[in-house]
């Protein structure tokens, strides 16, 4: 039987992690920076805190989610996103009590599923960085957070990512905004696909984030909840806008943009970028100002997004980000014959408990085909084991690129192999 990994995911193999080391060492640096905090949470929670969360009629809910009934007979999902397990923590562990700091300020790294349609930037498991700031109402803090995003793309060095953002104002702006939406809809119903017919009734906004050509097309000349904001959500976005303005971070207001999940209120955000002439969104989110209510959790106001790392290197290996990839060994260890087998052993274990970087040869070959595989690992030194260097406990160090050696003992490196290493690199005098 010919194994093979389940449809939409991937191995992320051993020459391949050091990219997402990357972005992962640069997202944590920048996540720090703004004080935010790791946060780890299940896998798999209940499958009603997505249900719940993202909204009965959510592409995630309707589709998407990876759930089952365990052996309990419990009903179970994958997580698809990080914001409904965020919140239930948050509420589950009283994270709201006056004497935890506000905001509370999180981040994760985690994988999500989704039952999609596999695809190149889209898989049935991938990767987000998500943030969440719960416990102030600020548009300052919409706008730290939007910066935050902005920071981490340009401490990466990727490039033409673009800041598109809306709002969907507060619950009355909506109710106005939802009612002339549906009555634009309506005489259009029949030219929608089957699935934003269902909407159009259940939930409208969500006809406007259709993938389906047809509802594309009926939706292009909607009204914008732009133009049914009341004075305090038009005043919320000014606000944002004005403190984007304030950092020079460039937007794009994208009147018709509502994103995939039903929590979100006032300000929404996307970051989108072209990749071999398709439009990607990198990352995405927004504020939900009533969601901890929701779980039973105080009225606490909350600001977050998700950013996809698959996009993400997509991206960055297109506009060919250096990823600092660590390709250095400090150390090979040659070694030849049985004898030196033990000899072997305990020399790069002292040597790495000294913090050098070490291989050695496991497999007896010439020694010719040992300094080939020195050569390919980028080893800076080579170091010889053989009978007869057990036998007296001198070896010989030797530089590979400079050819310099040096002797010393065994004795002496496991003491200390620092300065026979240094000495390798003293210049020789004429
Ligand atoms: P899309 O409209 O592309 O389906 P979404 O609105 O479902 O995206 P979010 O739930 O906001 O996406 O997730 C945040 C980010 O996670 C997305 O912007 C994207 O970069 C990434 N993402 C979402 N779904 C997938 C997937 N199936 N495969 C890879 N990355 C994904
Ligand atoms: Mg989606």
């Amino acid at each position: 039987m010919k194994l093979q990994k389940p449809k939409g995911t991937a191995d992320i193999l051993p020459q391949d992690s050091a990219k997402w080391q990357y972005l992962e060492e640069i997202a944590r640096a920048v996540f720090n920076d703004y004080n935010f905090k790791e946060i780890r949470t299940p896998m798999f929670e209940s499958y009603e805190l997505f249900s719940r969360a993202t909204g009965e009629t959510s592409d995630i809910v309707t589709k998407e989610m990876y759930d089952f009934e365990d052996k309990g007979g419990r009903h179970i999902a994958l997580r698809p996103e990080g914001t409904a397990s965020a919140v239930r923590a948050y509420v589950e562990n009283k994270l709201y009590a006056p004497e935890v700091l506000k905001p509370v300020k999180m981040w994760y790294n985690a994988s999500m599923f989704r039952y999609e349609r596999p695809q190149s930037g889209r898989l049935r498991e991938f990767h987000q960085f998500g943030v969440e700031c719960l416990g102030v109402k600020n548009p300052a803090v919409d706008v730290e957070i939007i910066a935050m995003a902005d920071a981490y793309f340009r401490q990466l060095g990727v490039s033409g990512i673009s800041l598109h953002i809306n709002t969907l104002g507060d619950m009355e702006s909506r109710k106005a905004y939802r009612e002339a939406l549906i009555a634009y809809l309506l005489p259009f119903e029949a030219e929608l696909s089957e699935d934003s017919r269902r909407r159009l009734h259940e939930n409208p906004l969500r006809v406007l984030d259709s993938k389906e050509p047809e509802d594309i097309k009926v939706v292009e000349n909607a009204p914008s909840i732009l133009d049914y904001l009341n004075e305090a959500s038009e005043k919320y976005f000014d606000d944002v806008k004005n403190l984007l303005n304030a950092l020079n971070i460039d937007y794009v207001i994208d009147k018709n943009m509502v994103r995939g999940l039903d929590y979100y209120n006032d300000t929404i955000f996307e970051f989108i970028v072209t990749v071999d002439r398709k439009e990607l969104t990198v990352c995405g989110g927004g504020r939900y100002d009533s969601l901890v209510e929701y779980f039973d959790g105080p009225a606490t106001p909350a600001f977050g997004f998700g950013l996809g790392v698959e996009r993400l290197l997509m991206v960055a290996q297109a506009q060919e980000i250096d990823f600092m990839e660590d390709e250095s060994m400090d150390v090979y260890v040659a070694v030849m014959g049985d004898a030196a087998n033990v000899e072997a052993t305990k020399l790069v274990e002292s040597l790495r408990a000294q913090a050098f970087k070490v291989e050695r040869d496991f497999s007896n070959r010439k020694l010719t085909a040992q300094f080939k595989t020195a050569e390919k690992l980028n080893a800076e030194v080579i170091i010889t084991l053989g009978d007869n260097e057990v036998k007296t406990g001198n070896v010989s160090i030797k530089h590979n690129k400079t050819r310099k050696e040096v002797k010393t003992t065994l004795d002496a490196i496991y003491d200390s192999f620092a300065p026979a290493f240094e000495e390798l690199y003293v210049e020789e005098e004429f």
